[in-house]
């Protein structure tokens, strides 16, 4: 052991190496000698822990370029999703629109994201995106923050800390990724005050609950699963109409928030904004990068002099939202005002997407893999095939539904190596495996990343 140690060459020597002096001259002498010693120190612990042979020089020389091009490479970058899963939180949810990643680009330099221009002086970037949320929703006001978590935990904490807020027991949810209603609650320092059963809540469960401390009926939209048989949720409409009665807030929690009726596509109907609206809430909140198909934003539409006090409160501050959500969510609210959010925003165009135009792009993928690999249907070694499958929509909304779809299966020996493969490639393809078939759906798909999709199976196969 100690004599393969030996062996190993010094930072010195490996800098002289003809590989090693090209990487230093691209890279510079700090980072190539890290990424040198970060090797050294790797293949010496390897020795210890039991390699019998130093590996040879030009072999370490390698390892430093493997490395230093690991360095380089940004930890996060763009997938392939053929998943089927349409908003899927693991790969970033809501691809973007091309109109709403131009708007962002520009955001780049400059802009009037706080600048009146008209007057010359200070103004405010909340109203970039306010005058488009009321026009698409009917709401008086609009405030943009962060993600919808944070708009629960400001609307909670600037309006009911202290007080109490009754909900519904079959309403208490946890979204995932630690956010429970109950804790954001007790975050915020509102007092929790839960009601009628886990399936069964009636008006009268909200009436007896309702004491000189109530500051609001929240409702929460139970977005990523569904009680089935002996269930009953107060509508909306309902509570909102008690709240009025005793002088208190109605809030609703839509998660999703969907400006256009999901039913139309053969889906369940998943509430809109503009239906909570029209029931009365005083006050709304939704995700930006869910159903709406922006970036990740949470928006609270509703009464201007509830929104008033919400963008006083510190922590608005705090959660504040940035130029480039700003820019993206302004362009992708522009779509639904021109009529064009099914063209133009992809979780739209996808959730719109005719099973005969995927059929034809998954015909065209696997004829494709099999002239390409030379493929033997049948009884080959791989085989590819289109078969019928689903899709979901994802993103917490519409838990259990479908869309129906065409799969490009791909048949293996190892289908579970050849899905590592794929996610270690560039760019990772990201499919599934059912019953040990290799699946993937090209309804998530990019039409820009279908040659980069071609590549990454030829690569893998
Ligand atoms: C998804 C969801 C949230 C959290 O939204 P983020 O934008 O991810 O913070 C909150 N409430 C409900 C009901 C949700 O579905």
């Amino acid at each position: 052991m100690q004599k393969e140690l030996r062996k190993l060459p010094s930072v010195d020597k490996l800098l002289k190496q003809n590989e090693v002096r090209a990487l230093l001259q691209e890279h510079g002498r700090e980072l190539t000698v890290t990424a040198i010693q970060e090797v050294l120190a790797d293949t010496r612990q390897a020795i210890l822990s039991g390699l019998r042979a130093c590996p040879k020089t030009t072999e370490l020389c390698q390892r430093v370029a493997t490395r230093l091009s690991s360095l380089l490479r940004p930890s996060l970058h763009p997938v392939i999703n053929a998943t089927g899963v349409i908003i899927h939180t693991n790969l970033g949810r809501s691809p973007l629109s091309v109109a709403a990643q131009e708007a962002i680009r520009e955001m780049s330099a400059y802009s009037n994201l706080e600048y009146d221009l008209p007057a010359g002086e200070r103004g405010s970037r909340y109203i970039h995106a306010e005058e488009l949320l009321c026009r698409l929703t009917g709401a008086e006001t609009g405030l943009v923050v962060n993600n919808d978590a944070a708009a629960v935990l400001l609307i909670l904490t600037a309006l009911a800390k202290g007080r109490e807020v009754v909900i519904s027991r079959g309403q208490l949810v946890e979204i995932g990724g630690g956010f429970r209603i109950p804790e954001v609650m007790a975050q915020s320092g509102a007092h929790l005050v839960e009601v009628g059963t886990t399936n069964r809540t009636y008006l009268q469960d909200y009436q007896a609950a309702i004491t000189l401390d109530t500051a609001m009926l929240l409702h929460v939209h139970t977005s990523n699963f569904r009680l089935l048989g002996f269930v009953h949720q107060t509508p909306l409409a309902d509570i909102v109409t008690l709240a009025q009665a005793h002088d208190l807030l109605a809030v609703e929690d839509l998660g999703s928030g969907a400006l256009l009726d999901t039913a139309q596509f053969g889906l369940g109907h998943e509430p809109t904004v503009q239906e909570s609206l029209a029931a009365g809430a005083d006050l709304v909140c939704f995700s930006g990068d869910k159903l709406l198909g922006g970036p990740q934003a949470g928006i609270i539409v509703g009464k201007s002099a509830l929104i008033a006090v919400l963008k006083h409160h510190p922590l608005t501050r705090a959660m504040r939202v940035s130029k480039t959500v700003i820019a993206g969510l302004q362009a992708t609210l522009l779509h639904y005002l021109k009529g064009e959010a099914t063209d133009q925003i992809p979780v739209w165009q996808m959730i719109a997407m005719d099973v005969g135009q995927i059929k034809s792009r998954a015909t065209a993928l696997t004829e494709w893999l099999r002239e390409a690999l030379a493929l033997s249907p049948p009884g080959g070694k791989v085989q590819a095939e289109v078969v019928d499958g689903s899709s979901r929509v994802g993103g917490g909304s519409l838990p259990g539904e479908t869309l129906p779809t065409r799969l490009v299966a791909i048949r293996v020996t190892a289908p579970h190596e050849l899905a590592q493969r794929l996610r270690l490639g560039s760019p990772p393809l990201i499919g599934r495996i059912e019953k040990d078939v290799f699946l993937l759906d090209l309804r998530t798909v990019l039409r820009t990343q279908e040659a980069a999709l071609r590549q990454a199976l030829k690569a893998a196969l």
